[in-house]
């Protein structure tokens, strides 16, 4: 297919070099003149902007920083440039209202989107094994998911517009929680004379297991490799996390709902960031507590 891609990040670097892989045409953008070099060297055209790029493309796919740039993105330079009737994927993280409105401009004009934000961080960007949770018709995900594939290892349709935001900052927000509660219990652990690994070895095979303990160890030498061997660095930012639980608690505001721990989650983690350690990875929030 002729595909746009706006938004050649960290993440969207790679999602684009795996479409071009993939046998697609490939039109991206993006501000940065270095990542557009690195496009070009995997497979992708390039252009000078990004009404452009979308210029009779049959797809557009976006990785873009925050909602309103998305916004602003889709109403300049994708709506009224795409060709008629192409199918629309926004895998940034945004507000759910955000996402609902850009969709609903998208459909007004006669595309078909979806808002399909990703778990897995650059290292599944680049080795294309991204988990896909797209909102939007059932229309709109039909023809999604195909190019959804050629970039992940797993494309669920969570629902209406909005609903695959609306997926991503829940599951970001149990991260959270779990990613401390999971540092507590090491530390509590230690402190009651009990050697990490020991207590590894127990709780991972007992009722407290978690993806943050067997997956993502915040205990430097228990568990698979994870960023706590490598010193927090790589892996998923601080900074990231601290967006999604804003996104996340500003969504619950919305909703009306309180949740009591993810929002002590989000204050931990805002005042992480605040003493510097913004870009470490999220599980190095255990050493907030030597
Ligand atoms: P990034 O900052 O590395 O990349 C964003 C890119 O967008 C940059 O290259 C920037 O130049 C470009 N950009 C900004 N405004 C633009 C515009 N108007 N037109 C074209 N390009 C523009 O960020 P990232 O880590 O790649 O994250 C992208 C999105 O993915 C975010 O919404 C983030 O929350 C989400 N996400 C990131 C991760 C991760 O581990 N990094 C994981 C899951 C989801």
């Amino acid at each position: 297919m002729k595909i746009a891609f706006i938004g050649l990040g960290n993440m969207g670097g790679g999602m684009a070099a795996n479409l071009a892989k993939a046998g697609h045409q490939v039109r991206a953008f993006d501000l940065a003149e270095d990542a557009l070099a690195t496009a070009r060297a995997k497979g992708c055209e390039t252009f000078a902007d990004a009404a452009s790029a979308c210029e009779g493309v049959e797809a557009v796919v976006s990785m873009l920083p925050n909602g309103d740039i998305v916004s602003q993105v889709y109403t300049d330079s994708v709506i009224g440039h795409a060709s008629e009737g192409a199918v629309l994927m926004d895998c940034s993280t945004i507000d759910v209202a955000t996402a609902r409105d850009v969709i609903a401009a998208a459909e007004q004009a006669g595309y078909d989107m979806v808002d399909a934000p990703v778990s897995g961080g650059i290292a599944a960007a680049e080795g294309g094994t991204l988990t896909f949770m797209a909102g939007g018709s059932t229309a709109a995900f039909e023809r999604a998911r195909p190019v959804l594939e050629d970039m992940g290892k797993a494309v669920i349709h969570a629902g209406d517009a909005g609903n695959g935001q609306a997926a991503k900052i829940c599951n970001n927000m149990l991260l959270a929680v779990q990613m401390i509660g999971t540092a507590e219990a090491f530390k509590l652990a230690e402190k009651l004379g009990l050697d990490p690994q020991t207590f590894y070895d127990i709780s991972s095979v007992s009722s407290g297991q978690c993806w943050s303990m067997t997956s993502y160890c915040p205990v430097p030498g228990v568990g698979p490799k994870s960023p706590a061997d490598n010193d927090y660095q790589g892996g998923f930012a601080t900074a990231l996390m601290l967006k999604d639980l804003r996104l996340a608690m500003d969504a619950a505001a919305g909703a009306h709902v309180n949740p009591r721990i993810g929002g002590r989650a989000k204050e931990l983690y805002e005042a992480f960031d605040a003493a510097g350690h913004g870009s470490r990875d999220f599980s190095a929030i255990i050493t907030e507590y030597d």
